[in-house]
């Protein structure tokens, strides 16, 4: 739909008629949660909440302010400088639509429109990032563009990047940490972590590249091969005698909303004809977005062929206790947040006490990560939590030196 403003082009002319123009300042400002509203309540609604924001970016800013649409729901503005505060206000009340009122919020990203060597789309670039950040800072935030931001934007683009061609020459490796019975330690199995050692040597932390990989579209493909070689060392450790062990594969939710999920896990188990009773896959809570009904659908489907399913970092996601009842999950892994706070009497040290007799009210086997004193296993076992795993009893290791661990345990 036309809202009768100027459009991009027209906006990136604008832009390098007034640099240098040391006064004006290019703003970004995008509706929050304009897509759901126009899922939600239609695509008329969704015109007629456009038409009204457009008088109501007209109040907040001064005559002479030059309006332009650059998406959907992304408008750009050349005006004065002007407080976020201030600017933010004009957008707390609610926009008259239809006969009624819709309350919306906006994010801002700006940039001051008084470097001559800049083109209008780079100027456009550094506010997109700016926008990108206040977004990513949650509901109704404004952020001013700093080179610091653009940097970490492109060095986030330059990891990614790197993190692409490490995965397809094969610069990447799992480890393998030991899993045990709190009681005796004998060995449950063993958790494949990924590692990534890039060019200059240096590690980077799956924590941080996981996200890039699942924001950068790399997920599935490195999830697959995690699954793959992951079976594939469980297979070699079960023909060095130990059949019973098994072997836990983090999994992100993007890889389980992908189609394919199941006959990747399906092929990957008829290729490396791993016993599928001896696989379990680690899924965090943040699968609750996928609704209740579909996580129910999706989990009854794995445990059919036999794999199972523990809860990861539970404790610290938002997902209501009532959902996680109706998963069919075999074992709650308690975050190592909540143990390393056993012995140091902090805050929040009283929560362990609170989260094993849940899990196992919930029906799940319970093991505590993290565990690297034994205080801290002392005091798991008193509450009834049977298996653990942690620095205490093993690190991740390498495959060879993981077998190196379990002939030392065994003897
Ligand atoms: P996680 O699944 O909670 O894994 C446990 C993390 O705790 C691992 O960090 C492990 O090395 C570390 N850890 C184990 N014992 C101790 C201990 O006693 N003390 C302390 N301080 N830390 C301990 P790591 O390997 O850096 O992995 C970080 C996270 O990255 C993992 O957390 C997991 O969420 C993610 N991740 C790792 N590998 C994969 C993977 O293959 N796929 C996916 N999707 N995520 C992975
Ligand atoms: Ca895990
Ligand atoms: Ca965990």
């Amino acid at each position: 739909m036309s809202l009768g403003i100027p459009n991009l082009s027209a906006l990136i002319r604008e832009i390098e008629s007034v640099i240098p123009y040391t006064d004006k300042s290019l703003y970004l400002v995008d509706i929050n949660q304009f897509g759901t509203l126009n899922d939600i309540l239609g695509h008329i609604y969704g015109d007629l909440v456009l038409e009204s924001f457009v008088l109501r970016l007209k109040q907040a800013f001064p005559e002479g302010a030059f309006i332009a649409r650059v998406s959907g729901d992304v408008f750009g503005i050349i005006g004065p400088r002007i407080e976020f505060s201030e600017l933010q206000n004009y957008f707390r009340a609610p926009i008259d639509v239809s006969g009624g009122v819709q309350q919306i919020s906006v994010s801002i990203g700006c940039l001051d429109l008084d470097d001559e060597s800049l083109s209008g789309s780079d100027y456009l670039i550094n506010a997109n990032i700016a926008l990108k950040r206040a977004k990513s800072d949650g509901l109704g935030k404004s952020v001013r563009y700093n080179p610091s931001i653009g940097l970490q934007t492109r060095e986030r683009i330059k990891l990614l990047q790197e993190l692409k061609s490490a995965f397809t020459h094969e610069k990447m490796f799992l480890m393998y940490q030991p899993q045990v019975m709190l009681n005796g330690g004998a060995p449950l199995g063993f958790e494949a972590l990924m590692r990534w050692k890039t060019g200059e040597g240096q590690f980077i932390s799956p924590s941080d590249f996981i996200p890039l990989a699942e924001q950068g579209g790399l997920i599935v493909p490195m999830g697959t091969w995690i699954l793959r070689m992951a079976l594939h060392t469980l297979s070699e450790i079960h023909k060095a005698g130990y059949p019973d062990l098994q072997m836990a594969i983090n999994v992100s939710a993007i890889q389980l909303r992908n189609p394919d999920f199941l006959s990747i896990l399906k092929q990957a188990l008829a290729d490396t004809k791993v016993n599928p009773h001896r696989v379990e896959l680690e899924i965090t809570e943040s699968v609750a977005v996928l609704g209740v009904e579909q996580v129910v659908r999706l989990f009854l489907q794995i445990k059919a062929m036999g794999v199972s399913i523990a809860i990861d970092d539970f404790g610290t996601g938002y997902s209501s206790l009532s959902s996680i009842d109706r998963w069919p999950a075999d074992r709650l892994k308690i975050d190592s947040a909540f143990v390393s706070r056993i012995d140091k009497h902090k805050p929040g040290g009283r929560i362990v006490d609170l989260v094993i007799p849940l899990g196992q009210k919930l029906g799940m086997k319970v093991l505590a990560e993290g565990i690297e004193t034994v205080e801290q296993a002392d005091h798991l076992k008193k509450l009834g939590c049977l298996e653990g795993q942690g620095y205490l009893y093993g690190r991740p290791m390498v495959y060879e030196d993981a077998l190196q661990w379990l002939r030392k345990s065994k003897s």
